[in-house]
């Protein structure tokens, strides 16, 4: 009965999915009727970021992440507008393999009529370039190019544009940009219930790609209004409008009775393709760097140079500690019933001394109102709790090249962000080194959770193949000071040893 029933739900989304011209509500029934909903409703599902969670990095040339640049406000304000409004969350890569880059376009010289930015316009399954001028490194065009980040056309090509406005063809810069306003077909579009709408993000500017010679003597009007009710502005809309909101709510179906709690999701980083996002791992006056795994048993000189962690390294006695802090982490949907608040962070760490010198490492843990808010740490920022520190006494016993696994319960009600912190004692001279790899932040209490936790450099051909032992130690304690994070006392290891 109930496969009956799908098949016959699967059969009528085809029929409506299939439905043609106008200026179509092709989901009308849908929304009157969620029960109704289905993949097949959008026109490019695939494309939709998955669970409403939108993964990015900055690129270097973006100078982000800076608290004190505008370009990274700029994006990060773009985000909050989206997330207030919708149940978009935007979230800064740590390793995930489907993300947007921001990039700034190299500062050559703009024909007149420019290509302000570009971008795919979807969701690619990889890296996706968001490329930007300085020149117009501006709200709406963040917002505009989000937009089509999150799945949304260009307003001026819709197929049904003909009744609102027209195209002023003798306008257009140069033949080759013309092309560029041809309309979408009907069958590619998603109209998702929603009317042409002047205001939208999604509309440019009446000047796009028009002639004239500088943006301040101004350009010819490309696009014009064919209805007195309708007024084109000179610039992208640097608000989402409504028909904005109700569009990205219905693609990524943020209504409260459809919408399910799946973001923020369980990650996990090998640090082998990508540093996680962690900051402060810079090689001229950090501690702390991002490299290769060099040993022995390449013996056939094949790939295990893929193979990377994060280490502190300590050769000289001029400072005594050293941070490096991880990105925003989002803490669980409200809606999520089924998980938290208790979460698990996992990692392995292998410590080294030689010569004398004590030296700890501790995780911290600090709060933030929002993941977005993890821009502003800086390497003097207040650090927050201490949840996980090596024992210094016990150091001797791990001499030896040895990875140790840890797991440390944390409460991930709210967002957060992680930061290990590296401490030579006083009186201590010598070298040291601390690396930490495999990290993974988990919205699930720690039970299980270093079995089945997986890594994407495990299923590499180049991966480690290594020889495994693990026992259980109690090296390393939890701080448990009565405050906001470690909500619990027990710490578990299991020691992974590389021979
Ligand atoms: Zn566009």
């Amino acid at each position: 009965m109930l496969i009956f029933k799908t098949l016959l739900l699967a059969l009528a989304a085809e029929e409506v999915f299939s439905i043609k011209g106008g200026t179509p509500d092709e989901f009308a029934e849908f929304r009157s009727n969620p029960k109704l909903r289905t993949k097949k409703r959008l026109k490019n599902w695939e494309d939709i970021w998955k669970g409403g969670g939108v993964i990015y990095q900055w690129d270097h040339s973006t100078g982000c992440p800076n608290p004190s640049s505008d370009n990274c406000k700029i994006v990060i304000d773009a985000m909050r507008r989206i997330m207030e409004e919708t149940c978009v969350r935007f979230k800064e890569r740590s390793g995930e393999t489907d993300y947007v880059r921001f990039v700034l376009a190299k500062a050559t010289p703009l024909p007149a009529p420019r290509p302000t930015s570009c971008s795919f316009v979807r969701r690619t399954r990889q890296e996706q370039r968001l490329e930007i001028h300085q020149d117009y490194w501006q709200t709406g065009v963040i917002l505009h190019e989000l937009g089509h980040v999150l799945g949304l056309q260009d307003e001026a090509l819709r197929p049904d544009r003909d009744a609102t406005i027209s195209v002023a063809q003798k306008n257009i810069y140069s033949e080759s940009l013309k092309r560029k306003f041809d309309k979408i077909p009907t069958e590619k579009f998603n109209f998702l219930g929603q009317p042409f709408d002047p205001d939208s993000i999604m509309m440019w500017p009446k000047n796009m790609f028009g002639k004239g010679r500088t943006r301040k003597a101004g350009y010819e009007e490309t696009i014009t209004s064919k209805r007195s009710s309708v007024r084109l502005k000179d610039s992208l809309n640097e608000k989402l409008s409504d028909s904005d909101v109700a569009r990205i709510r219905d693609l990524y179906r943020c209504d409260e009775a459809n919408q399910k709690p799946r973001f923020p999701v369980d990650t996990a980083c090998s640090f082998d393709d990508h540093r996680c996002g962690f900051k402060g791992l810079y090689d001229d006056y950090s501690f702390w760097e991002w490299i290769p795994w060099k040993n022995n048993y390449n013996q056939d000189n094949r790939g295990i140079l893929n193979w990377y962690y994060i280490v502190a390294k300590k050769e000289c006695n001029d400072r005594m500690e050293d941070r490096t802090w991880s990105v925003g982490y989002y803490g669980l949907s409200p809606l999520d019933t089924k998980r938290g608040p208790e979460g698990c962070v996992t990692f392995k760490y292998m410590l080294r001394k030689n010569y004398k010198g004590l030296h700890t490492i501790r995780l911290m843990m600090r709060s933030l109102h929002s993941p977005l808010d993890a821009i502003m740490f800086t390497e003097t920022s207040s650090p927050g709790v201490e949840i996980w520190s090596t024992d210094t006494r016990r150091l001797e016993e791990f001499r030896n090249n040895r990875w140790i696994r840890a797991s440390v319960p944390v409460n991930v009600q709210s967002p957060f962000l992680l930061h290990f912190e590296s401490i030579l004692e006083e009186n201590g001279a010598g070298k040291y080194s601390v690396k930490i790899d495999d990290l993974a932040v988990r919205y699930t209490p720690c039970e299980g959770a270093v079995s089945d936790m997986r890594f994407k450099c495990f299923s590499r051909k180049t991966s480690r193949t290594l020889p495994r032992s693990s026992s259980g130690t109690s090296m390393g304690s939890p701080r448990n000071r009565g405050q906001t994070f470690g909500a619990t006392s027990k710490v578990t290891m299991n020691r992974n040893m590389k021979t």
